[in-house]
């Protein structure tokens, strides 16, 4: 990022940590929480600790960072080397990104940005190469439409449903965040989780992931030699967890031993375990595995500013999911006009303004200009 664009995302950022200071959230056990600061000139700081609210807040105004973050994890000595730390626990948490859902609107929002020459292409179908000079490497930039944000809301309330019924979690226990850019964040405030090591939490993920289900979970085994099976459902029955939603699908219950025979019998036994391989993918959550397996991580803290947009990562009330829309609620920068010249004709919307802009120069409110440089779509003027 440029000067100058620095300077316009600074201003805009410090302004909100003046103004709106109450949005930020502070982790439980504050003292013990390892936070870290992305730089907007680049860089990353670590290992820093904070006592109170008060230091969290004096800080964020003075650095103006342009990512915050916070430890899941509870350390005894939270600004010592990662070994000398003394871990003590880590907060469940879970990332659903909209890029990973393979949504088929993402190509008409994607910008294009030469990696060598930093020219922005618009979105377009045809295979890429940099309009100015050729080169076929680019980073991908998107603008996230309200399909993608009713994507990762289809995915928060699968995972809703997961953590409620199946991992019998208290739905007061659950906070969900919108990510400030394309996703939901998930904290799961329950002190028994805050144990688990890696490993069981990697089991965790594979279980609401459906990874791995087999169809030997709901009592299918396959004869040996042959692509014929034997049906025996478990004595615990098919009422729970992923067994009921896979009898759901199949649309049998404890009752259909015979009639689940037969219809393998009809199509082989591969057959019908790649039909329930692809209603497990279909029936399980499209997590990140690495945010929620990694127990020493630092994750985007809750109310602060998200420089890939300058949006917030905010609070969702998990009731009000539906009616949520992160592009009026997240958006909370100022609006003093600041002019910027456009890399690319874009179109948007923000605070319930809706944004079409073919000129190659505008004069946009500052929580529009700033969404622009953080896409890399803008420089300030
Ligand atoms: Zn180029
Ligand atoms: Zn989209």
């Amino acid at each position: 990022m440029n000067d100058k664009n620095q300077e316009i995302v600074r201003g805009a950022f410090r302004e909100y940590y003046f103004k709106h200071s109450s949005q930020v959230e502070m982790p439980q056990d504050i003292a013990h929480r390892e936070f870290g600061y992305m730089h907007l000139a680049a860089g990353m700081t670590r290992h820093l600790s904070f006592k109170s609210r008060g230091e969290v807040m004096a800080g964020l105004v003075r650095e103006v960072p342009s990512d915050v973050y916070c430890s899941n994890a509870i350390y005894r000595f939270p600004t010592l080397p990662m070994n000398e730390k003394q871990w003590q626990g880590a907060d469940l948490i879970f990332d659903i990104d909209g890029k990973d859902l393979d949504l088929p609107c993402v190509p008409s929002h994607t910008y294009r940005v030469c990696a060598s020459c930093k020219h922005v292409s618009p979105p377009s179908e045809k295979e890429y190469a940099c309009l100015s000079c050729a080169s076929k490497k680019a980073e991908h930039v998107s603008i996230p439409c309200s399909r993608c944000i009713d994507g990762s809301k289809k995915e928060a309330k699968r995972l809703i449903d997961f953590l409620i019924e199946d991992l019998g979690i208290n739905k007061s226990s659950i906070r969900l965040y919108f990510s400030g850019n394309n996703g939901f964040h998930f904290h799961i405030d329950d002190e028994s989780y805050r144990p688990l090591d890696s490993p069981a939490r990697s089991d965790l993920v594979g279980y609401l992931s459906g990874i791995g289900l087999m169809a030997e979970s709901i009592g299918v085994r396959k004869s040996p030699g042959s692509d014929l099976a034997f049906v025996k459902f478990p004595k615990g029955g098919l009422d729970y967890g992923w067994r009921k939603k896979i009898a759901d699908r199949l649309k049998i219950d404890a009752t259909s031993a015979i009639k689940l025979s037969n219809r393998i019998k009809e199509k082989g036994f591969s057959a019908f375990k790649s039909e329930v391989d692809s209603m497990a993918r279909e029936a399980g959550v499209r997590i990140d595995p690495q945010v929620t397996t990694d127990v020493h991580r630092v994750f985007r803290m809750p109310g602060t500013l998200n420089s890939k947009s300058g949006l917030t990562k905010k609070r969702c009330d998990i009731d009000q999911i539906d009616s949520f829309d992160p592009f009026q609620e997240a958006c909370l920068l100022g609006d003093s006009k600041i002019k910027v010249h456009l890399k690319t004709p874009v179109k948007f919307s923000l605070k319930g303004e809706s944004f079409r802009i073919s000129k190659e120069s505008a004069e946009l409110p500052a929580f529009a200009a700033v969404y622009l440089i953080c896409k890399g779509l803008a420089d300030a003027s």
